[in-house]
Protein backbone atom coordinates (compact mmCIF):
# COMPACT_ATOMS: atom_id res chain seq x y z
CA UNK A 1 0.00 0.00 0.00
CA UNK A 2 1.11 3.25 -0.89
CA UNK A 3 1.54 6.24 2.33
CA UNK A 4 0.97 9.41 0.18
CA UNK A 5 0.15 11.21 2.86
CA UNK A 6 3.88 10.77 4.09
CA UNK A 7 4.85 11.45 0.28
CA UNK A 8 2.95 14.80 0.08
CA UNK A 9 4.26 15.96 3.08
CA UNK A 10 7.22 15.55 2.10
CA UNK A 11 6.79 16.98 -0.90
CA UNK A 12 5.32 19.92 1.09
CA UNK A 13 8.57 20.36 3.26
CA UNK A 14 10.67 20.37 0.28
CA UNK A 15 8.79 22.68 -1.08
CA UNK A 16 8.50 25.17 1.63
CA UNK A 17 12.70 25.01 2.08
CA UNK A 18 13.43 25.86 -1.96
CA UNK A 19 14.74 28.93 -2.75
CA UNK A 20 14.05 29.90 -5.72
CA UNK A 21 10.29 29.71 -6.12
CA UNK A 22 9.96 31.04 -9.92
CA UNK A 23 8.32 34.23 -10.53
CA UNK A 24 4.49 35.00 -10.34
CA UNK A 25 2.55 36.33 -13.40
CA UNK A 26 2.28 39.88 -13.56
CA UNK A 27 0.57 40.46 -17.01
CA UNK A 28 -2.76 40.39 -15.06
CA UNK A 29 -2.24 42.66 -12.66
CA UNK A 30 -4.44 41.10 -10.02
CA UNK A 31 -2.38 37.99 -10.17
CA UNK A 32 0.25 39.35 -8.84
CA UNK A 33 -1.05 39.76 -5.64
CA UNK A 34 -0.78 36.39 -4.36
CA UNK A 35 2.19 35.75 -1.77
CA UNK A 36 4.82 33.56 -3.75
CA UNK A 37 5.50 31.14 -0.65
CA UNK A 38 1.64 29.71 -1.19
CA UNK A 39 2.04 25.79 -1.37
CA UNK A 40 -0.66 22.94 -1.38
CA UNK A 41 -1.34 19.96 -2.39
CA UNK A 42 -3.99 17.64 -2.40
CA UNK A 43 -4.27 14.03 -3.84
CA UNK A 44 -8.09 11.61 -4.14
CA UNK A 45 -7.33 8.37 -5.02
CA UNK A 46 -9.96 5.59 -6.87
CA UNK A 47 -11.39 5.20 -3.75
CA UNK A 48 -12.43 8.78 -2.66
CA UNK A 49 -9.97 8.64 0.19
CA UNK A 50 -8.12 12.46 0.67
CA UNK A 51 -4.29 13.61 0.91
CA UNK A 52 -3.37 16.92 1.66
CA UNK A 53 -0.13 18.70 2.50
CA UNK A 54 0.25 22.98 2.62
CA UNK A 55 -2.20 25.33 1.56
CA UNK A 56 -4.59 22.87 0.01
CA UNK A 57 -7.46 24.31 0.85
CA UNK A 58 -6.82 27.78 -0.30
CA UNK A 59 -8.72 29.59 -3.28
CA UNK A 60 -6.62 30.88 -6.33
CA UNK A 61 -7.19 31.53 -9.96
CA UNK A 62 -7.61 28.60 -11.65
CA UNK A 63 -6.31 30.32 -15.33
CA UNK A 64 -5.88 27.67 -18.22
CA UNK A 65 -6.93 24.83 -15.58
CA UNK A 66 -10.34 26.25 -16.90
CA UNK A 67 -10.14 25.45 -20.60
CA UNK A 68 -10.63 21.70 -19.83
CA UNK A 69 -13.45 22.38 -18.22
CA UNK A 70 -14.64 24.65 -20.90
CA UNK A 71 -13.79 21.58 -23.18
CA UNK A 72 -15.55 19.45 -21.87
CA UNK A 73 -19.43 21.35 -21.70
CA UNK A 74 -18.62 22.08 -25.46
CA UNK A 75 -18.03 18.51 -26.17
CA UNK A 76 -20.86 17.45 -24.38
CA UNK A 77 -23.40 20.16 -26.38
CA UNK A 78 -22.00 19.79 -29.68
CA UNK A 79 -19.75 16.55 -29.57
CA UNK A 80 -17.31 15.80 -32.78
CA UNK A 81 -18.50 18.87 -34.49
CA UNK A 82 -15.62 20.88 -32.77
CA UNK A 83 -13.04 19.31 -34.22
CA UNK A 84 -14.08 21.26 -37.46
CA UNK A 85 -13.03 24.48 -35.72
CA UNK A 86 -9.91 23.63 -33.77
CA UNK A 87 -7.21 20.77 -33.59
CA UNK A 88 -5.81 18.56 -31.49
CA UNK A 89 -2.17 18.74 -32.27
CA UNK A 90 0.60 20.26 -29.88
CA UNK A 91 1.62 23.77 -30.49
CA UNK A 92 5.40 23.69 -29.24
CA UNK A 93 4.50 27.27 -28.88
CA UNK A 94 3.77 29.54 -25.85
CA UNK A 95 0.36 29.86 -24.77
CA UNK A 96 -0.62 33.24 -26.42
CA UNK A 97 1.55 33.25 -29.55
CA UNK A 98 -0.85 33.99 -32.70
CA UNK A 99 1.78 33.36 -35.44
CA UNK A 100 0.47 29.67 -35.91
CA UNK A 101 -2.88 30.71 -35.98
CA UNK A 102 -2.21 32.76 -39.29
CA UNK A 103 -0.09 30.03 -41.01
CA UNK A 104 -3.19 27.78 -40.53
CA UNK A 105 -6.07 29.88 -41.39
CA UNK A 106 -7.60 30.86 -38.00
CA UNK A 107 -7.87 27.23 -37.23
CA UNK A 108 -6.37 26.77 -33.54
CA UNK A 109 -3.55 23.76 -33.05
CA UNK A 110 -5.80 22.66 -30.05
CA UNK A 111 -8.50 23.71 -27.56
CA UNK A 112 -5.68 24.12 -24.66
CA UNK A 113 -3.83 27.36 -26.15
CA UNK A 114 -5.45 30.39 -25.73
CA UNK A 115 -6.98 31.19 -29.27
CA UNK A 116 -8.46 27.33 -29.10
CA UNK A 117 -9.87 28.06 -25.87
CA UNK A 118 -11.27 31.29 -27.38
CA UNK A 119 -12.71 29.38 -30.08
CA UNK A 120 -14.51 27.20 -27.27
CA UNK A 121 -15.63 30.28 -25.48
CA UNK A 122 -17.64 31.31 -28.99
CA UNK A 123 -19.29 27.71 -29.01
CA UNK A 124 -20.38 28.08 -25.03
CA UNK A 125 -21.51 31.76 -26.21
CA UNK A 126 -23.30 30.24 -28.91
CA UNK A 127 -25.36 26.95 -27.09
CA UNK A 128 -25.60 28.65 -23.71
CA UNK A 129 -28.55 30.99 -22.85
CA UNK A 130 -27.03 32.44 -19.97
CA UNK A 131 -22.72 30.86 -20.76
CA UNK A 132 -21.33 32.49 -17.20
CA UNK A 133 -24.06 31.44 -15.33
CA UNK A 134 -24.73 27.66 -17.13
CA UNK A 135 -20.96 27.08 -17.17
CA UNK A 136 -20.53 27.98 -13.25
CA UNK A 137 -23.41 25.92 -12.87
CA UNK A 138 -21.87 22.84 -14.88
CA UNK A 139 -18.73 23.10 -13.05
CA UNK A 140 -20.34 23.53 -9.18
CA UNK A 141 -22.13 19.97 -10.23
CA UNK A 142 -19.25 18.03 -11.48
CA UNK A 143 -17.41 19.04 -8.29
CA UNK A 144 -20.83 18.73 -6.35
CA UNK A 145 -19.64 22.51 -4.50
CA UNK A 146 -21.73 25.05 -4.59
CA UNK A 147 -19.46 27.29 -3.21
CA UNK A 148 -16.98 27.88 -6.74
CA UNK A 149 -17.26 31.27 -7.58
CA UNK A 150 -15.77 33.30 -10.59
CA UNK A 151 -13.19 36.37 -8.99
CA UNK A 152 -14.93 39.41 -11.14
CA UNK A 153 -11.73 41.52 -10.11
CA UNK A 154 -9.36 38.97 -12.04
CA UNK A 155 -11.92 39.22 -14.91
CA UNK A 156 -11.98 42.86 -15.12
CA UNK A 157 -8.05 42.84 -14.34
CA UNK A 158 -7.23 40.75 -17.43
CA UNK A 159 -10.30 42.40 -19.20
CA UNK A 160 -8.38 45.97 -19.43
CA UNK A 161 -4.69 44.18 -19.91
CA UNK A 162 -5.32 41.21 -22.07
CA UNK A 163 -4.09 42.58 -25.58
CA UNK A 164 -3.25 39.43 -26.76
CA UNK A 165 -6.45 37.80 -26.12
CA UNK A 166 -8.23 40.47 -28.00
CA UNK A 167 -5.50 40.28 -30.80
CA UNK A 168 -6.18 36.41 -31.30
CA UNK A 169 -10.02 36.88 -30.82
CA UNK A 170 -9.85 39.24 -33.96
CA UNK A 171 -7.76 36.84 -35.74
CA UNK A 172 -10.26 34.43 -35.46
CA UNK A 173 -12.86 36.74 -36.44
CA UNK A 174 -11.03 37.36 -39.73
CA UNK A 175 -10.98 33.95 -40.36
CA UNK A 176 -14.68 33.18 -39.55
CA UNK A 177 -14.23 31.15 -36.84
CA UNK A 178 -15.62 33.53 -34.07
CA UNK A 179 -18.95 33.52 -34.62
CA UNK A 180 -20.07 36.01 -31.59
CA UNK A 181 -19.24 39.59 -30.57
CA UNK A 182 -15.37 39.59 -29.90
CA UNK A 183 -16.08 41.57 -26.55
CA UNK A 184 -18.86 38.93 -25.42
CA UNK A 185 -17.03 35.88 -25.65
CA UNK A 186 -13.39 37.42 -24.09
CA UNK A 187 -15.96 38.62 -21.35
CA UNK A 188 -16.88 35.01 -21.13
CA UNK A 189 -13.54 33.73 -21.45
CA UNK A 190 -12.08 36.12 -18.73
CA UNK A 191 -14.61 35.17 -16.47
CA UNK A 192 -13.78 31.28 -17.66
CA UNK A 193 -10.20 32.00 -16.32
CA UNK A 194 -11.02 33.76 -13.40
CA UNK A 195 -12.62 30.82 -11.54
CA UNK A 196 -11.18 30.51 -8.12
CA UNK A 197 -10.51 26.79 -6.36
CA UNK A 198 -8.50 25.42 -4.10
CA UNK A 199 -6.65 22.13 -4.76
CA UNK A 200 -8.93 20.20 -2.81
CA UNK A 201 -11.97 21.24 -4.79
CA UNK A 202 -9.70 20.94 -8.31
CA UNK A 203 -9.10 17.28 -7.63
CA UNK A 204 -13.13 17.26 -6.88
CA UNK A 205 -13.71 18.68 -10.23
CA UNK A 206 -11.15 16.53 -12.31
CA UNK A 207 -11.83 13.24 -10.15
CA UNK A 208 -13.97 12.33 -13.44
CA UNK A 209 -11.11 12.32 -15.67
CA UNK A 210 -9.62 9.17 -14.07
CA UNK A 211 -13.48 8.09 -13.66
CA UNK A 212 -14.44 6.90 -17.20
CA UNK A 213 -16.54 10.27 -17.09
CA UNK A 214 -18.26 9.55 -13.77
CA UNK A 215 -18.04 12.41 -11.06
CA UNK A 216 -17.93 11.41 -7.43
CA UNK A 217 -21.71 11.02 -7.14
CA UNK A 218 -21.40 8.29 -10.18
CA UNK A 219 -23.29 11.14 -12.27
CA UNK A 220 -21.73 10.55 -15.99
CA UNK A 221 -20.61 13.71 -17.38
CA UNK A 222 -18.95 12.75 -20.65
CA UNK A 223 -18.45 9.08 -22.57
CA UNK A 224 -15.93 7.05 -21.93
CA UNK A 225 -14.35 7.84 -25.70
CA UNK A 226 -14.43 11.70 -24.50
CA UNK A 227 -12.26 11.41 -21.89
CA UNK A 228 -10.01 9.77 -23.48
CA UNK A 229 -9.74 12.01 -26.07
CA UNK A 230 -9.66 14.95 -23.67
CA UNK A 231 -6.93 13.01 -21.77
CA UNK A 232 -5.34 12.64 -24.64
CA UNK A 233 -5.18 16.58 -25.33
CA UNK A 234 -4.09 17.42 -21.62
CA UNK A 235 -1.18 15.01 -22.34
CA UNK A 236 0.10 16.26 -25.42
CA UNK A 237 -0.75 20.16 -25.50
CA UNK A 238 -1.27 20.94 -21.67
CA UNK A 239 1.68 22.68 -20.59
CA UNK A 240 2.00 24.43 -23.88
CA UNK A 241 5.64 24.16 -25.04
CA UNK A 242 6.72 22.75 -22.14
CA UNK A 243 4.06 19.26 -22.65
CA UNK A 244 6.90 17.19 -23.62
CA UNK A 245 8.97 17.99 -20.62
CA UNK A 246 5.97 17.63 -18.39
CA UNK A 247 5.85 13.59 -20.07
CA UNK A 248 9.08 13.85 -19.63
CA UNK A 249 9.64 14.04 -15.97
CA UNK A 250 6.46 13.43 -14.35
CA UNK A 251 4.57 11.23 -17.08
CA UNK A 252 0.53 11.81 -16.54
CA UNK A 253 -2.17 14.41 -18.33
CA UNK A 254 -2.72 17.41 -16.68
CA UNK A 255 -3.30 20.99 -17.25
CA UNK A 256 -1.56 24.30 -16.04
CA UNK A 257 -2.38 27.67 -15.20
CA UNK A 258 -0.95 30.84 -14.87
CA UNK A 259 -2.22 31.15 -11.73
CA UNK A 260 0.18 28.40 -9.94
CA UNK A 261 -2.08 25.47 -10.25
CA UNK A 262 -1.34 22.17 -11.84
CA UNK A 263 -3.63 19.68 -11.76
CA UNK A 264 -2.93 15.72 -13.23
CA UNK A 265 -4.67 12.38 -13.15
CA UNK A 266 -3.45 8.71 -13.35
CA UNK A 267 -6.87 7.08 -15.11
CA UNK A 268 -8.15 4.78 -12.70
CA UNK A 269 -5.93 5.64 -9.97
CA UNK A 270 -5.88 8.92 -8.82
CA UNK A 271 -5.80 13.02 -9.19
CA UNK A 272 -3.88 15.70 -7.98
CA UNK A 273 -3.61 19.27 -7.90
CA UNK A 274 -0.77 21.59 -7.11
CA UNK A 275 -0.49 25.01 -6.15
CA UNK A 276 2.19 27.28 -6.14
CA UNK A 277 2.13 30.62 -7.80
CA UNK A 278 5.82 31.18 -8.63
CA UNK A 279 6.37 30.25 -12.68
CA UNK A 280 9.21 28.45 -14.75
CA UNK A 281 10.21 30.81 -18.21
CA UNK A 282 7.57 28.63 -20.08
CA UNK A 283 4.95 30.01 -17.54
CA UNK A 284 4.03 26.95 -15.94
CA UNK A 285 4.15 26.14 -11.65
CA UNK A 286 8.31 25.59 -10.95
CA UNK A 287 7.75 24.09 -7.80
CA UNK A 288 4.27 21.97 -8.74
CA UNK A 289 5.97 20.80 -11.55
CA UNK A 290 8.99 19.50 -8.96
CA UNK A 291 6.35 18.43 -6.84
CA UNK A 292 4.47 16.28 -9.16
CA UNK A 293 7.78 14.38 -10.56
CA UNK A 294 8.43 13.84 -6.79
CA UNK A 295 5.31 11.98 -6.64
CA UNK A 296 5.06 9.85 -9.74
CA UNK A 297 8.84 9.30 -8.98
CA UNK A 298 8.26 8.30 -4.98
CA UNK A 299 5.20 6.28 -6.27
CA UNK A 300 6.34 4.64 -9.44
CA UNK A 301 2.74 4.87 -10.65
CA UNK A 302 2.66 7.13 -14.06
CA UNK A 303 0.98 6.18 -17.35
CA UNK A 304 4.32 4.74 -19.00
N1 LIG B 1 -6.31 33.98 -18.79
C1 LIG B 1 -4.94 33.70 -19.14
C2 LIG B 1 -4.66 34.23 -20.54
O1 LIG B 1 -5.50 34.12 -21.38
C3 LIG B 1 -4.72 32.22 -19.07
C4 LIG B 1 -3.31 31.84 -19.47
C5 LIG B 1 -2.76 30.65 -18.74
O2 LIG B 1 -3.17 30.29 -17.63
N2 LIG B 1 -1.74 30.07 -19.29
O3 LIG B 1 -3.62 34.78 -20.81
Amino acid sequence: MIDFQSILTTINEAASKEKNKGKIADYIPELAKVDVNNFGIHLIDNKQQNYSAGNSDERFSIQSISKVLSLSMALGLIGEKIWTRVDVEPSGDPFNHLSLLELENGIPRNPLINPGAIVIADILVSQLENPKEEFLAFVQDIANDDSIRYDVDVANSEKRTGFRNFAAANLLKSYGNLKNDVDVVLDFYFHQCSLSMSCAQLTNTFFMFMNHGKCRRNNIFLTVTQVKRINAIMLTCGFYDEAGEFAFEVGLPGKSGVGGGIVALLPNKFCVATWSPGLNPKGNSKLGMLALEKLTTETELSIF
